[in-house]
């Protein structure tokens, strides 16, 4: 099957950037039956932050990142270089902008709509990432095995309170264990986390990168296309949009989509477009000989990071660091991982790992990433922004978009993820 363009051959779609975002995407849109061609400088899921994330589907994660009383936690922020969230002062300034955005996000009204957008949108990830996986010809990536939050004590958990409420509200299940229920779903876990949550319904991906470039393999076996290069300008003729310009060659198109993450917003400026996208830098380190055998995700809730059992590693991923995209990494913040890994795990042997990898989670400040058409300019899409959960947003942010690209009916409602919103 094809979709016709205006002149009646199969519609082309350009996709800037092979994260898995644009990755899934793509799929879609062939399996729509668009031509579609990829470009990105990296091989898929190499280049940007799919490639090293704690693969957590995290569908009912619906309260965004600037909550009520967001104001009181900015001087540790700003302040404590140990802090889960640290602005480095030499970025204090750059950072002051989109800073003060983020807290106005905080406000009851600006938090509802986005608990509203990441609900619509996520809500069925779990499922949609089992049925991606599948017909990919990668099912054993996704383990629907649950994910579990730790806390020291009730009082502990007691501040996290409006956020698990949230969830409830929007109908997840969220189920408050004790200290025996945490030990029989996870034996290694440290007598100094008393108190659990477990989503029964979370899931997570068993290796991020591999399951990019299996998209990728998947699309290029139904026919898509996958190039290699950075694109340097998007093409306009009369309004709308042509293509665009990379370092090796030009890319006529009948759609594009900007899929870059974090470098979308300098793809988009010379369009007019100021989108405030600041990259949130984290970090993991891959231990492949822990000892440690663990079932699901682990999210230590007093130190925000991720512990994932990965295909032949165990991987401590977090921490959010500003700094900008072209700033090199700090072995100092990955180091703090080991710290984590420490209070969680305290067995957890650290034979054998090396290194670090820091990526670029695409930040906007209300969380709610930009999906859909640009209002000023035919043929161009926006699919981008995801923060915290572009792993998790990334399957059903194609089953949302591809078939408004394609021209298919859907009942998606795409206004709460408009660019517009940041006038
Ligand atoms: C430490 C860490 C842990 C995380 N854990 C989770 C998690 O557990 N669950 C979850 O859901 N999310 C998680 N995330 C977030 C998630 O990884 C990202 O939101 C997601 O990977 C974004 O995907 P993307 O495709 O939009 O962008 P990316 O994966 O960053 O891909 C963007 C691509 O665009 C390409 N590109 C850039 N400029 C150009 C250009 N000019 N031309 C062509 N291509 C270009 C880049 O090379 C890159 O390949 C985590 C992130 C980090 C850093």
């Amino acid at each position: 099957m094809s979709v016709a363009d205006g002149g009646g051959g199969p519609k082309h779609v350009l996709v800037i950037g092979a994260g898995i975002v644009g990755l899934a995407l793509a799929f879609r849109l062939r399996q729509g039956g668009a031509e579609v061609t990829v470009v990105d400088p990296a091989p898929p899921g190499e280049g940007g932050a799919s490639f090293g994330n704690a693969g957590a589907i995290s569908a009912s994660s619906v309260a965004p990142l600037a909550m009520p009383g967001l104001l009181r936690q900015v001087p540790g922020m700003l302040l404590d270089p140990a802090a889960p969230l640290h602005v480095p002062a030499a970025y204090w300034l750059r950072a002051a902008p989109w800073l003060a955005r983020f807290v106005a996000a905080a406000r009851p009204a600006t938090v509802a709509r986005a608990t509203a957008a990441l609900d619509a949108l996520l809500r069925l990830a779990t499922e949609q990432h089992l049925a991606l996986a599948r017909e990919i010809g990668a099912a054993e990536l996704i383990r629907p095995n649950g994910q579990l939050y730790l806390y020291r004590d009730r009082p502990q958990l007691a501040k996290d309170a409006a956020g698990w409420d949230i969830r409830r509200a929007h109908g997840a299940r969220v189920e408050t264990i004790e200290r025996a229920d945490v030990v029989s779903l996870e034996p290694a876990v440290s007598p100094a986390y008393q108190v659990g949550v477990f989503l029964p319904d979370h899931a997570y991906c068993a290796a991020p990168h591999r399951y990019a470039r299996a998209v990728a393999e998947a699309l290029v076996r139904a026919g898509g296309e996958i190039r290699r290069d950075r694109i340097t300008g998007i093409t306009v003729a009369d309004g709308r949009v042509t293509g665009a310009r990379g370092e090796d060659g030009t890319y006529a198109a009948d759609e594009v989509v900007v899929a870059a993450g974090a470098w979308s917003a300098r793809l988009l400026a010379p369009l007019g477009y100021r989108i405030p996208l600041e990259t949130q830098r984290g970090y993991h380190v891959d231990l492949p000989a822990s000892g440690v055998t663990l079932t699901r995700p682990l999210i230590p809730a007093d130190r925000k990071v991720f512990i994932t059992p990965m295909e032949g590693v165990l991987r401590v991923a977090g921490t959010v660091e500003f700094g900008g995209l072209d700033r090199p990494p700090s072995a100092a913040r990955a180091n703090l991982l080991y710290d984590d890994l420490a209070a969680v795990l305290p067995q957890a042997s650290r034979e054998g790992a090396e290194g670090h990898w820091m990526g670029h989670r695409p930040c906007l400040p209300d969380s709610v990433p930009v999906i859909g058409p640009a209002a000023r300019m035919p043929g161009l899409w926006f699919a981008f922004g995801h923060g915290h959960l572009g792993l998790t947003g990334s399957a059903p942010t194609a089953a949302m978009l591809a078939p408004v690209i394609l021209g298919q009916p859907t009942n998606a409602d795409l206004r709460p993820y408009a660019a517009e919103r940041f006038g």
